[in-house]
C-alpha cells in the first residue's frame, strides 16, 4: 500500500502529465527519483538547504533531491533516466556553489554534488609525463569535482603544476571550465579553458563522452566556457610546466588611471618568456584609503600586506591604482639575476616615485593568497553575507570613460569590496569555445566584488546602471559568469553566429534542456519549438 504523501505524489505526477498530454508541450514534474540510485540521492533538509543556496547569498531555490555520485556512472544513470522519462526533471552539476545568481541551483529538480566524486580518500588527480620530458611535456587527468587548491599541492609534489589559474582555488575545476578561469596569469598563457587537453563529459542524454579538439570536437568546445549547457565535466585533462619555487612578487601604486593602465598594458604585451617581463600582471582600485596597502580597511581584504609599502598621504577623495606583479624563479636562480630583470621592467614603468612594495614569496603562498583573506573575513563573520558581483570584459579602447562613468561617477566611493581591474590579450583565447569575449585585441577584465551587510539590492541597482550606462555609450561591454533571466539579453551576449551554434550544440547534446538551468539560457521546460532554425549536428 501507498503512504498518503506517496499517494499524493503520484496523483501530482500522473495529472501533470496528462495535462502536458493535453496541451501538447512539456509541463514541469515533480521528479521522481530512479530506483538504482536509491542510495546516492537524498532529500533530507541539511542536504537541500545546502544545495538551495551559493556564494551569491541573494537567492534560494530548493532542489528535491541530491545526488552524491560515486562515480560518473551514477551522473549518467541519472541524466539518462530523466533524459528518457516523459516528465523532464532539471539537473545541475554544483561544484563549490560559489556561483552569484543560483547558476547551480535546480528548482525542484537533482542537485548533483560533485565534490562527493572527491572525497579525501578518493582524490582523482593522476600526473603523467610523456618519457624522458622535464615538465614540459607533462599534463595532469583531474576529476571535475576537484578543487584547484587540492590540484596544485598534487601537481606541485611532483614539481609540476598547471600554467594559469583563478585568483580563489577553492574552487571546483568543472565549475572554472564552465566559465573561463582568469587571473594574472591568462594575459601569457590564456584562460584555464585554453589549457585543456581533454575531457570525459556526461552529455544531456546520460551518455559518457570523451572529447578534445580531435575527437567529438564540438562538445569540446562547447564545453569550455559552455556554463554547464551542454554536459557535466568528469574529468578534465589540464597542461602543466615545471612548478616555479618562489614569486617576487611586487606592488606598484599610482592615483592617475591613464598611467596605470598604459603601464599594465606595457607588461601585458610581453607575453613571450624569452621577452622577459613578469608571469602574472593584475591590479586593484582603492577608493578613499591610505594607499595600496591598507588592509584594514574591508574593501581591501585582497590585498595582502606588504611590510615596507610606503605610507602615502591621502584625501578621502584619492582614488589609488595599485599594480600588482609577479616574477617566478626557482630557488636555485641567481637573486642578482632576479633583482636585474625586476629592476629593468620597474624602471619602464610610472608609478608614483617610491610607492612600491616587494617581497619574496613561496609559489604555492603566491597562488593561495585570497584565502589569507578570506580566512580574516570568515573571522569577521562577514564571508557569508550576500555577494552582488559584477564582472565584465571591457574593449581597451574604452576603458578610460569606463573607468569614468562607473569609478568616478557611479560608484561614488561607495565601494563595499574590492574593485579589480587588468588587461588580457584576446588572442590567448580559442573563438570555437563558448566563452564570450569583446571582439578587440586587448580587453580589461573589471570586476566588482562587493559584499553587502546591508541592502544588497542596492548594489544590484547599481549593477544594472552601470549595464545600462555601458548600453547608452555603446561601450560593448561582454559579462563574465553573465547572470541574463531573458532571451533577447543572451541573445545579445552571444551575437547571432555564436547563438546558432548554442543552439546546435543544445540540440545536439541536451535536447530536453534538462541540464544547468540555474544559468537562465533556456526556459525550463525547453520547448522543442526553440531548435526549429537550428542546423541538428549529427
Ligand atoms: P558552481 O558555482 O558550483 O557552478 C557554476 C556553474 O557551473 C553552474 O552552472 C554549474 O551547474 C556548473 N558546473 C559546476 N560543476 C560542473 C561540472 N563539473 N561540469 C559542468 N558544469 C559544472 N573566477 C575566475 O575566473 N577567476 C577568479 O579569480 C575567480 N575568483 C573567485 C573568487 C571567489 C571568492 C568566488 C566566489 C568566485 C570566483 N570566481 C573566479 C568565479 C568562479 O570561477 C565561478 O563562480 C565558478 O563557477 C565557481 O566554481 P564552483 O566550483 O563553485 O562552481
Amino acid at each position: 500500500m501507498y503512504s498518503p504523501t506517496t499517494f499524493f505524489t503520484i496523483t501530482l505526477i500522473v495529472a501533470a502529465n496528462l495535462i502536458a498530454a493535453t496541451v501538447g508541450f512539456p509541463v514541469p514534474c515533480l521528479p521522481s527519483f530512479p530506483d538504482d540510485l536509491s542510495e546516492q540521492i537524498t532529500s533530507n533538509s541539511t542536504a537541500l538547504y545546502h544545495a538551495s543556496i551559493d556564494f551569491g547569498n541573494m537567492t534560494q531555490v530548493y532542489p528535491a533531491g541530491v545526488l552524491r555520485p560515486a562515480s560518473d556512472v551514477d551522473i549518467a544513470k541519472l541524466i539518462s533516466y530523466y533524459y528518457q522519462s516523459s516528465c523532464p526533471v532539471r539537473v545541475s552539476a554544483r561544484g563549490h556553489g560559489h556561483s552569484i545568481h543560483g547558476q547551480a541551483q535546480a528548482a525542484n529538480g537533482v542537485v548533483v554534488e560533485m565534490r562527493s566524486l572527491h572525497d579525501s580518500k578518493n582524490s582523482s588527480i593522476f600526473v603523467s609525463c610523456r618519457d624522458g620530458s622535464h615538465g614540459s611535456d607533462c599534463y595532469v587527468d583531474v576529476g571535475g569535482g576537484q578543487l584547484w587548491i587540492e590540484v596544485l599541492l598534487a601537481t606541485t609534489k611532483h614539481g609540476l603544476a598547471p600554467r594559469t589559474w583563478t585568483d580563489y582555488l577553492y574552487l571546483t575545476v568543472g565549475g572554472t571550465l564552465s566559465n573561463a578561469g582568469v587571473s594574472g596569469q591568462a594575459f601569457r598563457r590564456g584562460p584555464q579553458i585554453s589549457n585543456v587537453l581533454e575531457m570525459d563529459v556526461v552529455n544531456g542524454k546520460g551518455e559518457i563522452l570523451t572529447c578534445s579538439p580531435n575527437q567529438n570536437s564540438d562538445l569540446f568546445y562547447g564545453v569550455l566556457g559552455g556554463l554547464g549547457q551542454f554536459g557535466i565535466i568528469t574529468r578534465a585533462r589540464i597542461t602543466l610546466e615545471k612548478a616555479p619555487e618562489m614569486v617576487r612578487w611586487l606592488r606598484m601604486g599610482y592615483t592617475n588611471f591613464t598611467e596605470f593602465s598604459k603601464d599594465q598594458e606595457y607588461l601585458i604585451s610581453l607575453t613571450r618568456e624569452e621577452d622577459g617581463g613578469f608571469d602574472y600582471v593584475e591590479g586593484a582600485i582603492v577608493m578613499g584609503a591610505n594607499g595600496c596597502n591598507s588592509n584594514s580597511n574591508g574593501n581591501n581584504w585582497r590585498l595582502s600586506p606588504f611590510k615596507d609599502f610606503p605610507q602615502f598621504e591621502a584625501t578621502e577623495d584619492t582614488i589609488f591604482y595599485c599594480l600588482e606583479a609577479g616574477k617566478y624563479y626557482m630557488n636555485s636562480t641567481d637573486q642578482n639575476l632576479v633583482d636585474e630583470e625586476v629592476k629593468r621592467l620597474t624602471s619602464e614603468l610610472h608609478y608614483i616615485p617610491g610607492m612600491l612594495g616587494s617581497k619574496d614569496v613561496t609559489y604555492i603562498d603566491f597562488l593561495d593568497r585570497v584565502h589569507q583573506g578570506e580566512l580574516k573575513l570568515r573571522s569577521q563573520g562577514l564571508w557569508i553575507v550576500p555577494h552582488p558581483w559584477l564582472c565584465l570584459f571591457v574593449p581597451s579602447s574604452r576603458i578610460l570613460e569606463f573607468h569614468d562613468v562607473v569609478f568616478k561617477g557611479i560608484l561614488s566611493r561607495n565601494t563595499s569590496g574590492p574593485l579589480l581591474s587588468y588587461p588580457l590579450n584576446r588572442n590567448k583565447w580559442d573563438q570555437r569555445m563558448s566563452a564570450v569575449v569583446p571582439t578587440e585585441e586587448v580587453f580589461y577584465s573589471v570586476c566588482l566584488l562587493r559584499s553587502a551587510v546591508d541592502d544588497w539590492e542596492f548594489y544590484e541597482e547599481q549593477n544594472r546602471q552601470i549595464l545600462r550606462a555601458c548600453d547608452e555609450r555603446k561601450i560593448e561591454v561582454k559579462m563574465y559568469l553573465p547572470h541574463y533571466t531573458e532571451e533577447r539579453e543572451w541573445k545579445r551576449h552571444y551575437g547571432e553566429e555564436r547563438w546558432a551554434i548554442l543552439l546546435e550544440r543544445k540540440a545536439k547534446y541536451d535536447p530536453r534542456g534538462i541540464l544547468a538551468t540555474g544559468q537562465k539560457i533556456f526556459p525550463f521546460p525547453l520547448p522543442s519549438s526553440i531548435f526549429q532554425n537550428s542546423t541538428v549536428l549529427n
